[in-house]
């Protein structure tokens, strides 16, 4: 393993560290004083919109929101190890969310990609700009972890596309006003056995007449989750991203970055629990006597370390050229396991104030530990079902290792 930077990379964390500090404390101070001034639930979530529809707009001044989207778009190329910086630092800093966060790091760099001139033109600014939301919406009901059985048509007619079917899990498709969706263009191809064939890529106006989205409630008690229903929609053949029956190329190119993403949870996580353990300093001190919790923190911690050099390690495979497992499915599978030990953790170690949700008045840092517990059940399904990686683990790096 080769914990060494390069002279730019030293560089880059500087730059970066020099502008949160300049820049961060001011973001917080200036939403600090209207952070719950009340309104419900939608009022809420359109605040936090709007809070990270700013953050992202003063990192773009920057040249922070896109890292990896070229310098021509306001961004910086950055490298692999560039990448595990700028996350390390985001996280150390506890920086906000953005408001674009599918479109800065998986749409954009597709359309760059795959987009015309006209269409780059079209949409990339907005993206960066944070003047419009955007989703992804491949998911379906029966195609999630196998993602190519998706059933969804778009079947030319003259300059448009008539789509027809049904998406599910799409995440804030009902804020967005664009999306980047899977269809069949061919619709035989799954009979045929090719079911990997036949797929092509669309950008969706989701003010299009025959898109409905349905929120999902989920387990937290937030409709942050869609299904996205398309009856007769027609969209322009202009808007089609690369050719037809690329889409699974443009799908896997997306999916490719949501991978590379895990190098700051380590940081977040054992940010995380100095956290808990100072909140139960105050709320319940006599759990940090109790030999058992003791030492379950002692082991996260451990395993924090470990997941880190897990990070490492892959990265200094991924600079040599070399392939990133086992290195990246288990680093998945330890962030899904941390994350949810961590959680549990926090409710034995925080008492029957951790138990309260957002809410109500003695809960413990804005209920935000108990809808923890509740939310990080996704971590064993998202960015890749846990089963799903052991399989790759498996298939892949024991297999092919021998
Ligand atoms: C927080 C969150 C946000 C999401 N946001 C989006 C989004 O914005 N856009 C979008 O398109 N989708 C989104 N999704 C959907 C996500 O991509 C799917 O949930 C994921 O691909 C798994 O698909 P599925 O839910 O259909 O589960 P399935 O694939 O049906 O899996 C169900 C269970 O079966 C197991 N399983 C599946 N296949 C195998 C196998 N071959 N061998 C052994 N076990 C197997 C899995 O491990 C899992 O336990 C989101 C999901 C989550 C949790």
């Amino acid at each position: 393993m080769d914990f060494a930077y390069s002279p730019e990379d030293v560089a880059f964390r500087e730059e970066l560290c020099s502008w949160l500090d300049e820049n961060l404390p001011k973001f917080l101070a200036d939403w600090t004083s209207d952070d719950d001034p009340g309104g419900g639930r939608l009022a809420a979530i359109g605040r936090t919109q709007e809070r990270r529809r700013d953050w992202q707009r003063r990192l773009n001044e920057g040249k922070w929101a896109a890292i990896n989207w070229p310098k021509d778009w306001n961004g910086r190329d950055a490298t692999p190890a560039q990448n595990v910086i700028y996350a390390e630092e985001m996280a150390r800093a506890r920086a906000p969310g953005i408001y674009n966060a599918n479109g800065l790091w998986q749409i954009g760099p597709m359309i760059i990609a795959w987009g015309t001139e006209d269409q780059q033109q079209r949409w990339l600014p907005g993206i960066l700009s944070a003047d419009v939301h955007w989703c992804q919406g491949f998911s379906e009901p029966q195609a999630g972890s196998d993602l190519a059985n998706l059933r969804t048509t778009a079947i030319r007619d003259g300059d448009e596309y008539v789509i027809n079917g049904q998406k599910i899990w799409i995440s804030t498709a009902h804020l967005a006003k664009w999306g980047l969706f899977l269809f069949r263009t061919d619709p035989e191809a799954i009979e045929r056995g090719a079911k990997h064939e036949g797929i092509t890529a669309f950008i969706v106006d989701m003010e299009t007449p025959g898109v409905e989205c349905r929120p999902i409630r989920d387990i937290t008690g937030e409709e942050m989750f869609n299904e996205v229903f398309f009856a007769d929609a027609r969209i322009p053949a202009t808007d089609r991203l690369g050719d037809e029956g690329a889409g699974w190329q443009v799908a896997m190119g997306t999916l490719g970055r949501e991978r590379v993403g895990t190098a700051g949870q380590a940081i977040t996580m054992a940010a995380d629990l100095r956290a808990m353990i100072s909140a139960a300093r105050a709320v319940n001190p006599d759990a940090l006597e109790d030999p058992a919790i003791r030492e379950r923190i002692a082991r996260l911690y451990t395993e924090i370390e470990h997941t880190k050099l897990l990070n490492y390690r892959a990265l200094t495979k991924i600079l040599k050229g070399q392939k990133n497992w086992p290195e990246v499915p288990l680093a998945k599978l330890q962030w899904s396991y941390l994350a949810q030990a961590l959680a549990e953790l926090a409710l034995d170690l925080l008492g029957p104030n951790g138990l309260l949700a957002k809410g109500s008045p003695d809960s413990v840092d804005g209920g935000s530990w108990t809808r923890s517990y509740s939310f990080q059940r996704y971590t064993t399904i998202g960015a890749g079902a846990t089963e799903v990686q052991k399989n790759i683990i498996a298939d892949r790096a024991l297999m092919t290792n021998k």
